[in-house]
């Protein structure tokens, strides 16, 4: 068989097969990025309409995978709430959520190492809240 007959048989189902496996594999990703989103969607509203519980909950990675890439926290003290940006947290990305609870604290409530603790209100997509200056869980070490 020539070459040019070859790619007559095989060159028009060879294309249409990668095409098919890229597409395959790009709706496999989003629909991680779905089932991210609505898991950390599920969470967010738990802890706004019920205030918790808090675990289990989805991990950095997830949160931001899905798009929900804000964490808004309340000092328990102050009522102060801020947004902190969870790609700047540096943490590993399989961190579940819930775990920065006890490492977050309030700049102007600390005394020392200590500080009165924080409630996680919810996650969002974008900043809703100006920006505070909090410590953040990797500036105590
Ligand atoms: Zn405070």
């Amino acid at each position: 068989m020539s070459t040019k007959k070859r790619e007559v048989i095989w060159g028009g189902q060879i294309m249409g097969a990668d095409i098919r496996a890229r597409n395959a594999r790009e709706a496999a990703r989003k629909a991680i990025r779905d089932a991210d989103r609505a898991e950390a969607h599920a969470w967010s509203v738990r802890m706004e309409g019920y205030g918790g519980p808090a675990q289990p909950s989805p991990t950095i990675g997830q949160c931001i995978s899905g798009g929900l890439g804000w964490l808004e926290v309340e000092c328990v003290r102050c009522k102060t709430r801020v947004s902190l940006p969870l790609e700047a947290i540096r943490r590993p990305r399989d961190t579940p959520i819930w775990k920065l609870e006890a490492s977050l604290k309030c700049r102007s409530c600390r005394k020392g190492r200590h500080a009165p603790p924080v409630r996680m209100i919810k996650l969002t997509e974008k900043q809703e809240i100006t920006p505070y200056k909090w410590v953040h869980p990797d500036e105590e070490r």
